[in-house]
């Protein structure tokens, strides 16, 4: 895979993405790499197949397109971003029935980066409860350290999505865990969607961790117990003229990732603008 330039633009896709779970490896790396990028991050569906086979159709599929995958964010099965309760309930390894199987399921993905050269991995690990002696915090906090640690092995970083809690509390999380190769990958619209806080000065408080970013926007929820809206780059509350500046300024050198979570042509159509927008932002 290439090396990358300073505030390379890429874009967040999934596997199956816009052309739904049959599409082939070939068919989503071409698709992606019509949209006029050379680098991305590679979302697992939580039925997404990692077994040897797929391993090796993603392989070649990036190789021929010559598209640098920077990191691998696996899902799981049953989550659903609803709103807060709902994110509470079933996302990430909060949830203590699906514990177990999601951490199997970690380093299953984790292998699998491996094996077609990417050597970041990173999850939204859901809502990290603020009280430190809670049982859930403490087997949340075990579990991220037996990540790391598996990370380690296979030689990548492991990235905490940010957005469901406020920046001292992402700190303090990162902090207790203790692991040279934990990381964050920055979503400043989260912070606004999940209501966390200011997504600069939480920046700003997590900025040595800085991995990797999103660039996506969203507007503040509206109402206590709700999640605010996505909107497409540069039309919601994040103000990504700052966010980009503010990058600059703590010596973010890595890519500008977008992601916008919406299907079909219209995703398509909005990557494109936030395309031109960061190919604009980032000039220094
Ligand atoms: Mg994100």
């Amino acid at each position: 895979m290439a090396q990358l330039q300073p505030l390379q633009v890429g874009v967040m896709f999934w596997t199956g993405g816009e052309l739904g779970v049959e599409a082939s490896p070939d068919q989503i790396v071409s698709s992606v790499k019509s949209l006029g990028v050379s680098c991305g991050q590679l979302g697992l569906h939580g039925t997404a197949d990692l077994g040897p086979a797929a391993q090796e159709a993603w392989k070649e599929a990036i190789a021929e397109h010559n598209l640098t995958v920077v990191t691998v964010f696996p899902a799981y099965k049953g989550e659903s971003y609803a709103d807060v309760e709902t994110v509470q309930k079933t996302v990430g390894f909060m949830p203590p029935a699906t514990r177990q199987e999601r951490e199997k399921r970690t380093y299953e993905s984790s292998d699998f980066a491996k094996a077609i050269g990417v050597s970041g991995l990173a999850t939204h690990i859901g809502y990290v409860p603020e009280d430190t002696s809670d049982p859930d915090y403490v087997a949340v906090r075990d579990m991220v350290r037996r990540v790391c640690d598996y990370c380690a092995k296979n030689g990548q970083t492991f990235a905490l999505e940010t957005g469901q809690e406020p920046g001292a509390v992402l700190k303090e999380f990162i902090e207790d865990v203790d692991r040279p190769n934990l990381r964050v990958n920055f979503d400043p619209a989260n912070m606004i969607l999940y209501g966390s806080g200011e997504p600069l000065p939480a920046l700003e408080l997590v900025k040595d961790w800085v991995e990797t970013v999103h660039c996506k926007d969203g507007t503040w929820p509206k109402a206590k117990g709700t999640l605010g809206s996505e909107a497409p780059l540069g039309k919601g509350d994040v103000g990504m003229d700052r966010f980009v500046a503010k990058l600059k300024q703590i010596g973010y050198n890595g890519p500008l990732t977008i992601e916008r979570e919406i299907v079909g042509e219209a995703q398509r159509a909005d990557i494109k603008e936030a395309i031109a927008l960061l190919e604009r932002l980032r000039q220094p």
